[in-house]
This record gives structure tokens, sequence and C-alpha cells, in this order.
């Protein structure tokens, strides 16, 4: 069982040599990490190559006993864990957060190996018989951000094993730590080659899209990113799931009791102090209940401490990196520019160490602000006013990302009849961003294509084959 000094000292550099990693809330560095070069690339790829057709050749049964030991694993090292991902990333220890990421990987991985995949019998009418299997791609590519780095990885490694392919990952260079970590207490179990792991910048990454090795991409992050990956991987038409930037729409609807819903509106917005790809960006509400909501939304945010991650009191963290505080101050600053309204927030101390910005709510803003039709991917919320329900679906719907979106209701069956119209890969009534791993998840338009969790997420990380006759 590894503590969080035991866990860092295996995973880090010798201090002063490579790149120093430091805590988003204090500037004090955490340790020094050494990135790989092109060449550990290739090693890594030709190692996951070598150990595929062993680990495919195990019974489904023997990867599941496998993916189960994993969760063991996590669970045995959870605090540890917890620390470096807490540290590195920014998220407190409590709330859905640090604690929450880690109980999810274990849960994801026990999920992921309970899920029934049977042989299909596609048809059987006396003259023809057929059959679905599944067979593994060979090496998956598993490329993830710096949001949720832990769970995100979880997502696409443990899939891509239990369906018998070997895994190259690549976490994001803003917390390098987290995937090392993760890395090391999986492979106390795992075989030997079966799960790899580099480290560095993008350029990693797209040698492992460019490699004709590889035969599928796991990959959450940018739209623009998305983009780059679908070019590059043409070489040998590498099967990609691209789950990608999300701006998501909440509507709520005449009917909701304001204080009922300010809870679920605020952690759907707020999960992860903002940084979470399915999150409520922006909020639609009827002109004739909008002073409550928003009130009833302030008082709920009012009560949220915000702080160091491993002070056990908060439940909101700095954002993780500066670029990201930048864009945040952007728009909220493009917001204030335009004439609306504070109601909370909006006022930053650019001359702390940390990266924290404030909890913020802006109301009475255009439906065309920056903070509106940007993703701004921290804690600011833009609540739009609106009088005519089929406006607000309207505007829900005009931007290209797709990824979620969430309706308010007392009444099922009219938020179902609204939540039709919304183009999203998912859309959530009365919460927002509440993902299940039997529920398939992915986005519409540009937020990607292809779908993680449950069934569809297994077939995703397979070959398709039919036997026929
Ligand atoms: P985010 O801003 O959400 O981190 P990015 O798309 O920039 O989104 O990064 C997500 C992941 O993709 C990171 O691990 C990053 O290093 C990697 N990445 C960046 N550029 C490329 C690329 N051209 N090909 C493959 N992976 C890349």
């Amino acid at each position: 069982m590894y503590s969080f000094d035991t866990l860092l000292a295996e995973i880090s550099a010798p201090a002063g040599t490579g790149r120093e990693v430091l805590d988003p809330a204090t500037g004090a560095s955490i340790a020094w990490v050494a990135d790989h070069t092109a060449a550990d690339v290739a090693t890594a790829v030709e190692t996951a190559v070598a150990a595929q057709s062993a680990w495919a050749a195990r019974s489904d049964a023997d990867r599941s006993a496998l993916l189960n030991a994993a969760a063991d694993a996590i669970e045995a090292n959870a605090e540890a864990l917890v620390e470096i991902l807490s540290r590195e990333q920014g998220k407190p220890l409590n709330g859905p957060n640090a604690r929450f990421e880690i109980g999810g990987c274990a849960g994801w991985l026990r999920a992921t190996a309970a899920t029934p995949l049977p042989v299909e019998t596609v048809i059987d009418d006396g003259e023809t018989f057929a059959e679905m299997h599944y067979r593994p791609l060979g090496v998956v590519g598993a490329i993830t951000p710096w949001n949720w780095p832990m769970m995100i990885a979880i997502w696409q490694i443990a899939p891509s094993l239990r369906m018998g392919n070997t895994v190259v990952q690549k976490p994001s260079e803003y917390t390098t730590l987290s995937g090392l970590a993760l890395a090391k207490v999986l492979n106390t179990v795992l075989p030997e080659g079966v799960l790899n792991t580099v480290v560095g910048a993008g350029d990693l990454g797209a040698q492992l899209v460019s490699s004709e090795q590889i035969d599928k991409i796991m990959f959450t992050g940018s739209t623009n990113t998305g983009k780059k990956i679908v070019e590059a991987s043409s070489g040998n038409l590498k099967r990609l799931t691209l789950e990608l930037g999300g701006n998501d729409a909440g509507i709520v609807l005449d009917d909701v009791d304001p204080q009922a819903i300010a809870e679920g509106l605020f952690w759907g917005a707020f999960i992860n102090t903002g940084q979470t790809c399915a999150a409520l960006k922006r909020l639609y509400v009827p002109d004739a209940i909008y002073d409550d909501v928003v009130n009833a939304l302030a008082a709920v945010a009012a009560a949220m401490p915000m702080g160091v991650g491993l002070d056990e009191q908060n439940v909101l963290g700095p954002l993780q990196n500066e670029m990201q505080f930048n864009i945040v101050d952007r728009l909220v600053e493009s917001a204030k520019a335009s004439g609306a309204r504070v109601v909370m927030g909006g006022n930053p101390d650019r001359a702390a160490t940390g990266f924290f910005y404030p909890t913020t709510l802006i109301a009475d803003i255009d439906a065309h602000n920056d903070l509106v039709v940007e993703e701004q991917f921290g804690p600011a919320l833009p609540i739009i006013r609106y009088t005519d329900l089929d406006e607000a679906i309207r505007l829900a719907n005009e931007l290209e990302a797709g990824l979620g979106g969430s309706v308010w209701s007392s009444d099922r069956d009219r938020a179902r009849s609204v939540a039709a119209r919304i183009e999203a890969g998912t859309v959530w009534i009365n919460s927002h961003g509440t993902i299940h791993p039997m529920v398939p998840f992915g986005g519409a338009k540009q937020s990607g294509y292809g779908q993680e969790f449950g069934v569809a997420g297994l077939k995703s990380v397979s070959q398709p084959q039919v036997i026929q006759g």
C-alpha cells in the first residue's frame, strides 16, 4: 500500500531534473517529472503490441477478474491517489471532487467488468444463421485531459482492456502526476505490457494518433484537437471515439419550485469548479420566475466554500492552470463590459499566487455575449432571461457544441417534450451531468462522436465480426 510520499517518490524524477509540477492553489512545488521522448513512445507502442495477443487470449472472465483486482488496488491506495489528484489538479478532497473521483474509478472498473456482452444471434430463421461477435481491435491509444484526469483515463482504459486490447495512455501534460500515479497502482495487478503510459505534451499524443500500430484512439479534449486527430488518423483508418468540448444549455420551465432546483442547478454548473465537459454552462430562465431562481441559486452558491484542496471543508478549488484562469477572466470581463448584472463574484484577486476565480453568477446578460457562446470551463455561470420557450430552445441549439443539456420542470412529460427538441447527446431532466456506468454517453454535432459506457462503450473498443453459416 502506498502513502502519498511513497507513491510520489515512485513516479517523480530527481529534484531539479525534468519539469517542475506546481500546486495550482499555492504555487508550491509538488515534484519534478521527466517527460518521455518520441523514442520512449515508440517503445511503449511496441510493448503494447507485443503484449496484446496473450492478453486477448485470456478468457473474458479472467480479464474481468483483473479489472476487479484493479478496483481493489485503487481502493487500497485511495488516499494516496486522492492527495496526488487534489494537489496537482486543485480539486478539494470532499464534495463531488477528489474522493468522489477515486471512488468513481473503482466503481467504473467494477461496472465495466460486470457489463454483459454476449454473442448476438442476428438471424436464425431456418434458412440463414448469423451471429455477431465482438473481437479486440488491437492497441488503443488513450488521450486524456486535465479536469478529471484519473476518472476519464479509467473510462478509456477499462473497456479497452476488458475487450482484449492493450493500451498506451497519454495523460494531459497539466496532470502528469495523476496519470502516472493511476498507472502505478493499476500496474500492481495488471500483467506487464498491458497498460503503458507516456507523459509529455500534445506532440506525443499526435505520435500515437499517426502510429500505424495503434488501432483506435479514445480521446477526450478540445474540439480543435479532435479535428486534428480526425485528419492525422487516416493512415490506417484508425477507429475514433471523440468526446470533445461542450457548452451545455439548461432550460428552466415556468412550473418549477426555484428552491427545490437550486442545489441541482448549482452542482450542474459548478462541479469541479466548472471544469467539466458536460456541465451546465448557460442557464435559460423564464421571466416570470427569473428573480426567484437567481436568488435561490445565489443563496446556495454563497454557502459553498472555495479554497485549497487539502482543506477538508472546501468543495470548490482553484482553476487548474493559468490559461484557464485567463479564459474565465476574459469572458466575465466581456460580460461586465456589456452591462450584464454581476449577482456575485466577478472580482478575482489577480495578484494572488493561486488560480482562484470566485464563484460568479451573471444575470440579465445578452444571449450572444461571449460568456454565453464560448465555453468558459470555470466557475462563472451566465443566466439568460427568456419569455418565449421556443426562442429559448432555438438559442440552446444555435451553437456548434452538442454534448449535454438539461430541462428543469415539475411536469415530467412537458420536460421530456422539450428535451426531445434539444440537439445534444444527453438531455437530463432536473439534473445536469449525472453520468452512470451503464448509460451510454457521447456528443452530438461538434462535441464529438462515438459513445462511452455500458454495452455501447464495450462495442466501441471492439471489432464487430459476423460469423454466418
Ligand atoms: P484541453 O484544453 O481540454 O486539455 P486539449 O485538446 O488541448 O484539451 O488536450 C487534451 C489532450 O490531448 C492532452 O493530453 C493533450 O496533450 C493532447 N493533445 C494535444 N494536441 C494533440 C494532438 N495534436 N494530437 C493528439 N493529442 C493531442
